[in-house]
């Protein structure tokens, strides 16, 4: 494979954002997602009924590698594991249960219907594609919603301890973009406790043999061989060992990419390596620019700080969003009388209120704060307030629902919330975008598949809350375990690849050839202050509200930076050891090509749709004005080998029948 840098080329430059998106882009050929030719909601049953079975006798005959231990891995590991395969699973944490995942706090969905108030898995398909501007697949939502009744049951019968009612029922309650209440979720730590519950699942296997579970190494290529993904390539980070691991398929489950704007919600250590990596080996990359911008993140408060944190958003069932009516008002919060504060979402979305789908929350909390009315001491933040809710449901209940919110918000920022609101503002959370997968979460590289947040699957332009660890759950235990053995039915009596075939000597090669780039390299500047430019330039460019120049800018500088990176970056110690730096600049190496074909994925989709709010598309009143004529499909990408050629915009287009197209109205 060619050294994966794509250089600048020659005539570009930070300084001159002049970029013809048809010098860097050409259209390709239209994608299949190999939906089956039913209506959406009979799809899921007319696919499993189709799909082949390995018998259990021949199953220990294929090996299958998972990538990732967090829900969508563990689940994937544990249910194939299970079924009798051979599952080699790797992640670069200590242990399977520290994936991301187990950050997660609100909760998860599920179209249960047990709750009187008029749900449906109808109801939750029409939400969640909705929700996600129609830039999704509608047979992936019906699947969504048929199997989140038996991720419910599932995750409850190996051990999440779900909150309940008085009765012993499970609680619910809700979260943005719907007007029913089908979240299910343990406090604040609802992730937490579905994480333990997966992980244990896996490890059961490991001790029944089933499963290999591999720690402290990070996927750094995939192995393609006669057009097929047979394995990875690994480093140990501990000894600094790289090596190949073959198999019948490979199943990533590595997270998503949030952290590329640097300051986000996602752990420090999460990144996009092994999905930038299976990207350069072939498989398509869909809808980048789809970030969410999470309404409740905590706002910065100095630049130098290395992330952001969430305040889950099932605050917004009981706090209320207000900022003060007049720009630069001084006063304490609890000085400013009702009648000079401005629930602005109350007011522009009454029948949703606090409860708006996260983007339509982050716009407008975005559009107050440049208006002038932030609050805190940089003005970039809005109230949330608990003060009618204390009120109303008493301290205790406010208490018993939020307590490890309050408590976590209390350490971060020295404030109580019980005394004065919580301040929050946008930030950089959940990738929409992804790999892109067929019906069957298999990506355009034959035997990869993908599951979680890795994929570009289910959530259209704007995930709904609470749907991501419902997707990373139904992907792990009720798609994959059906999907993958499908794929493997066809191998029969084939064995893995050979360890000294070529295209693992060469996957071999590259990588080392990297890290040797990497820690010769003697520049003069660390890795992370890449990483934290990156950041700026992303938030500046490809933040909540974009536009065709700033993105064409973004564009330009990215490669300067890019440039820059090679020629200047410094990696301390060597690659023969742990070695922390290294493992940040290989990722973050992987950003900075990213970056580029995110600028140009937001360039190129000429409307607003979701989260990807285009200043030039949008109504008198501020809302994202989509342009379904032109732009109903998902952008697929392929990005050249060559620093010379163009990128390659493949398309897969989008129909909607159960749910037809309309535009959203939240008010
Ligand atoms: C603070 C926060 C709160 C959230 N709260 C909610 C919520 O309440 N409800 C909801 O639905 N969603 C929530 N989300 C989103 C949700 O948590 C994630 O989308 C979901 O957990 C992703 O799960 P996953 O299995 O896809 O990946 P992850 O849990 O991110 O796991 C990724 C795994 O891949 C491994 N990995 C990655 N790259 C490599 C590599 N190169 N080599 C080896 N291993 C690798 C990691 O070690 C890890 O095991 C929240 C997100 C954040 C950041």
């Amino acid at each position: 494979m060619t050294e994966p840098t794509r250089t600048a080329p020659a005539g570009t430059a930070a300084e001159s954002p002049e970029i013809d998106l048809d010098v860097l882009r050409t259209i390709g050929t239209p994608l299949d997602g190999q939906v089956p030719d039913v209506p959406a909601p009979d799809a899921w049953d007319d696919r499993r009924l189709h799909y082949d079975l390995v018998s259990p006798n021949n199953r220990r005959k294929f090996t299958v590698i998972v990538v990732g231990t967090g829900l969508a891995g563990s689940g994937a590991a544990a249910a194939l594991g299970e079924l009798g395969f051979n599952v080699e699973c790797f992640t670069y944490h200590d242990a399977p249960r520290r994936a991301h995942s187990v950050a997660a706090q609100g909760g998860i969905n599920a179209a249960r219907a047990r709750t009187v108030d008029n749900d449906s898995v109808d109801r939750f398909v029409k939400d969640t594609v909705k929700g996600g501007d129609f830039r999704g697949r509608e047979a992936d939502a019906y699947r969504l919603g048929v199997e989140s009744v038996r991720v419910i049951d599932h995750m409850n019968a190996i051990g999440a301890p779900f909150a309940r009612e008085y009765g012993g029922e499970l609680a619910t309650r809700s979260f943005g973009g719907v007007q029913v209440s089908r979240t299910y979720y343990t406090r604040g730590q609802t992730g937490q406790q579905l994480q333990v519950a997966g992980a244990n699942a896996l490890l059961r296997q490991v001790a029944a043999g089933a499963v290999t579970m591999h720690t402290r190494q990070e996927m750094l290529d995939l192995v393609v061989a006669d057009g097929r993904a047979q394995g990875i390539v690994v480093r140990d980070m501990v000894t600094g060992e790289i090596r190949a691991v073959t198999a019948h398929a490979v199943v990533l489950a590595t997270g998503g990419y949030g952290n590329i704007y640097h300051k986000s919600t996602l752990a420090r250590n999460s990144n996009a390596t092994a999905a930038w990596r299976a990207h350069r080996r072939g498989a398509l990359f869909a809808n980048l620019s789809f970030i969410q911008f999470h309404p409740t993140a905590l706002p910065l408060s100095s630049e130098w700080q290395s992330k952001t944190i969430l305040m889950s958003e099932s605050l917004r069932n009981d706090g209320r969003i207000w900022v003060p009516r007049k720009a630069d008002d001084t006063r304490a919060p609890g000085d400013i009388p009702e009648d000079e504060r401005d629930y602005y979402l109350e007011r522009r979305y009454p029948a949703f209120g606090n409860l708006t789908p996260r983007d339509v929350a982050s716009r407008a909390a975005r559009e107050r704060i440049d208006a002038g009315v932030g609050v805190g001491p940089l003005k970039n933040s809005v109230y949330l307030d608990f003060s009618d809710a204390i009120a109303r449901l008493g301290r205790d209940t406010v208490y018993t629902r939020y307590s490890n919110l309050f408590h976590m918000y209390s350490q971060a920022t020295g404030d109580d919330p019980f005394e004065t609101p919580m301040r929050i503002a946008p930030g950089a959370h959940f990738a929409m975008g992804g790999l892109w997968s067929d019906y069957d979460m298999m990506t355009s590289v034959p035997g990869l598949f993908v599951g979680g947040e890795v994929g570009w699957g289910y959530h259209g332009a704007n995930r709904l809350g609470a749907n991501s660890l419902l997707s990373a759950c139904v992907d792990g235990w009720f798609t994959l375990p059906y999907s993958v053995p499908n794929y493997l039915a066809g191998l029969l009596g084939q064995p893995p690849l050979a360890a000294d075939d070529p295209a693992v000597t060469e996957a071999l090669a590259d990588v080392d050839a990297r890290i040797q780039r990497l820690v010769s390299n003697n520049g003069t500047q660390g890795p992370d202050r890449f990483h934290k430019r990156l950041g700026e330039l992303l938030y500046k460019y490809a933040g909540v509200t974009r536009s065709p120049e700033g993105l064409a800018q973004g564009i330009a500088e990215i490669r300067a930076l890019r440039a820059e990176f090679w020629a200047d970056v410094r990696v301390m110690g060597t690659g023969d050891q742990l070695n922390q730096e290294l493992e940040r600049a290989g990722r973050i190496a992987d950003y900075l090509e990213m970056a580029e074909l995110l600028c140009l994925d937001g360039l190129d989709r000429d409307e607003s749709c979701g989260a990807h709010f285009r200043a030039d598309h949008q109504t008198p009143e501020g809302e994202a004005m989509r342009n379904d004529d032109d732009w109903c499909f998902v952008s697929a990408w392929e990005s050249p080998t060559t620093s010379d050629a163009p990128f390659v915009r493949h398309d897969e287009p989008l129909a909607f029948e159960a749910v037809p197209l309309q535009t959203r109205n939240y008010t």
